[in-house]
């Protein structure tokens, strides 16, 4: 495990799905703590990777989605939001499960498998951190992701320990 660059990663993924997106929209980036994460970076690449994508692929081209990291006294925290599709309520508990997909013809239409949130939510497990779904169908999501105070390193103390 390293000091993982979590405001880094987002403003370059941020990049990334602007440019592949084939309807060009602004995500909006809020990075409001420059802390860094003890954790593994592709695990940590992979979970924000698949939000992003989720955040793209059910919200259409109007809508709106930011990505948000900061930090408080319970830990460090990312957020993905959308003004997409949303999810009913009843299937927010299942999500998670390897192939579940909430409508398997309009999702299978867009591509995938459904093992994305379940990826997800391994990687965060490896690193102590839980996974909080918000969402309302026809309104939007919002997935976060929350980081124990034990997962982080304040930046100076990173620089120390690899200067
Ligand atoms: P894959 O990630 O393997 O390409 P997938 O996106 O369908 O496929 P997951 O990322 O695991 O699979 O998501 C599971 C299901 O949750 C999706 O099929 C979709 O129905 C729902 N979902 C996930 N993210 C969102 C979102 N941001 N808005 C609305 N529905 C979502
Ligand atoms: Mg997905």
């Amino acid at each position: 495990e390293h000091p993982v660059d979590m405001a880094g990663m987002l403003a370059l993924l941020r990049k990334e799905v602007m440019a592949l997106d084939q309807h060009p929209r602004d995500v909006r980036l809020l990075l409001e703590s420059d802390v860094l994460l003890k954790g593994v970076e592709s695990e940590l690449h992979s979970v924000a990777s698949n939000l992003i994508s989720n955040a793209v692929k059910y919200t259409p081209p109007e809508g709106e989605i930011e990505l948000r990291w900061w930090v408080d006294e319970a830990g460090a925290h990312l957020s993905v939001r959308d003004t997409g599709v949303g999810i009913a309520e009843e299937h927010i508990p299942r999500l998670t499960e390897r192939f579940y997909r909430v409508d398997p013809g309009r999702a299978r239409s867009m591509g995938g498998s459904g093992l994305g949130l379940a990826i997800v939510k391994h990687a965060l497990q490896r690193h102590d951190a839980t996974l909080q779904v918000q969402s309302k169908e026809g309104v939007g999501s919002t997935f976060t992701c929350h980081f124990p105070r034990s997962r982080i390193i304040p930046r100076s103390a990173g620089a120390l320990a690899t200067a």
